[in-house]
């Protein structure tokens, strides 16, 4: 005996419900790549005892409302020495104008992801502050093993600016946060 497409129906328009409102915080709030997915998947998880219509629907609608939102984000590179250069012409820090060229910066990069860009009014002025949604992991020494040449995916919780990798991110006795599970202040 299957649900009632009445109550099949009551859970797909509650799912809506909460993820639109999971989505109308995720710019405001410069929510990561991987929060939005866990958020999405509690409310998928919700529905395990529904029709696949339903959460056929639900995955659906959730696609197309995440790349929406997603068209927000800045692609930016990160250069050697912190600076980040975005792919953005109308933007002045578009790598050509601070005299890069595209080859150039796409092999001086450390790595490059996509930001929010939040804006606040400070002293009648707009600043601009850049928070990660998605950013690659770039490839490095750790700080705590001091292995080299591999891939770095977290960071100390102590120390942002310490950089680690998997093995000691998986590691219990290092408190490390992954790149990408929280806003990451920049
Ligand atoms: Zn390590």
């Amino acid at each position: 005996m299957g649900m009632h497409l009445s109550t099949s129906i009551n859970h797909k328009n509650r799912a809506i419900r909460e993820l639109a409102q999971v989505f109308s915080w995720v710019q405001i709030s410069g929510m990561s790549s991987a929060e939005v997915s866990r958020m999405v998947l509690g409310t998928m998880k919700t529905l395990d005892k529904c029709p696949e219509w339903v959460r056929a629907y639900v995955r659906g609608w959730t696609e197309a409302t995440r790349r929406v939102l997603e068209r927000e984000l800045v692609f930016f590179y990160t250069l050697p020495d912190g600076r980040l250069v975005s792919t953005h012409r109308d933007r002045p820090d578009y790598y050509e104008k601070v005299g890069l060229g595209p080859k150039e910066v796409y092999e001086l990069a450390t790595h490059s992801g996509h930001y929010w860009i939040r804006r606040r009014c400070v002293d009648g002025r707009w600043e601009e502050r850049l928070v990660p949604y998605f950013v690659s992991p770039m490839d490095g020494t750790c700080e705590f093993c001091k292995s080299k040449h591999v891939p770095l995916v977290a960071f100390l919780v102590s120390d942002p600016n310490q950089r680690v990798c998997e093995k000691c991110h998986k590691d219990k006795r290092v408190l490390t946060r992954r790149f990408g599970d929280a806003a990451e202040k920049v």
